[in-house]
């Protein structure tokens, strides 16, 4: 057993970039580099999963257990962890039948993870209790953590974010802090450690019950912007794409259509709905998630072979 990984990472930077728009408008950002955590376990998947390891670890489990779908950045970064932890993981996939040929699953097999495919019917019973319970009851050593690794444990980690951009913050203030929201985790922790901030989610997932527990759970400083999700979660046109690369030819920061392309497009695109005027310096999370962009050119919904390269220079997996 290990966690030395989880204990020796430092404060990733903050960055300043510069974007010229179609209609020459210069969008000035702040990106605080979280994809650079660490080429395998990056972005807001090491915050949520840090304390979650040391629980495992410090209870003696064998190992831990979650939930994804067949491309999901919380099943290849948990993969990942768990091999660096020493702990065993287990993966409970939403599929018929597991492709071995996904990059994201032949990874994560790669790395250790029992692979168990859960039909749509049954995936669709992840969060009730008894089912949980089933669950846990055929793999008594695991530690079940939810799909996308929100959960009590996950917020120590995303305070430690907070703490990182409050240093920032206290030498150069920004006006707005803004990330990408799927299951809502990462925009409630942010909201609860910067209570005085204006915090942006851009919903990548067209959820309203996760979006009213958000606005519930949190203190009066969030919004939740809808306008960038698009046709739904996963789902994205050639104008999102071609965003992402120009956005990468700009400003060298990777982004990928899911999660960080519709963040940035909407603080791009979208800043008069955002309300936010051109002199509001607005620090965005990048939350990693570039490993995605694998599985879009196996499903060839990306074919722009600078996906490739944008892949084999940000992402240590061969793919
Ligand atoms: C998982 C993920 C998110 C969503 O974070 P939540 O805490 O689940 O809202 C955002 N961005 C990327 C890149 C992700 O992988």
């Amino acid at each position: 057993m290990n966690n030395t990984f989880f204990n020796k990472q430092i404060a990733t930077k903050i960055i300043a970039v510069v974007y010229k728009t179609n209609t020459k408008q210069r969008i000035k950002l702040l990106i605080k580099r979280d994809d650079l955590i660490h080429p395998l376990v990056s972005g807001n998947k090491w915050r949520k999963l840090k304390h979650n390891i040391h629980h495992a670890l410090e209870h003696n489990y064998q190992g831990i257990a979650s939930f994804g779908g067949a491309f999901s950045n919380h099943i290849f970064a948990l993969s990942a962890a768990g091999q660096i932890a020493e702990l065993k993981t287990l993966g409970f996939i939403r599929t018929h039948q597991l492709d071995t040929l996904n990059p994201t699953l032949a990874f994560a097999k790669q790395q250790g993870m029992q692979l168990v495919p859960l039909s749509r019917l049954e995936y669709r019973r992840r969060h009730e209790p008894d089912f949980l319970k089933e669950l846990q009851q055929s793999y008594p050593s695991f530690y079940f953590v939810p799909e996308g690794g929100t959960n009590a444990l996950s917020e120590p980690g995303l305070l430690e974010l907070c703490h990182e951009i409050k240093i920032h913050d206290g030498i150069a203030p920004v006006h707005s802090i803004a990330c990408a929201v799927g299951s809502g985790g990462t925009v409630t922790g942010l909201a609860k450690g910067m209570p005085d901030k204006d915090i942006i989610g851009v919903a990548a997932v067209n959820d309203e019950a996760m979006f009213k527990q958000v606005i519930n759970n949190t203190p009066d400083n969030v919004r939740i912007h809808k306008s960038a999700i698009g046709k739904g979660y996963g789902k994205f046109d050639n104008e999102l794409s071609e965003f992402c690369l120009d956005f990468y030819r700009q400003t060298g920061v990777p982004i990928e259509p899911v999660y960080t392309g519709k963040l940035f497009f909407a603080l791009c695109y979208q800043r008069d709905e955002l309300n936010l005027s051109n002199n509001d310096v607005v620090l965005a999370i990048h939350t990693g998630g570039l490993q995605g962009i694998a599985g879009q050119l196996y499903r060839q919904q990306l074919n722009d072979p600078d996906w490739r390269s944008i892949l084999g220079a940000h992402v240590a997996v061969d793919v």
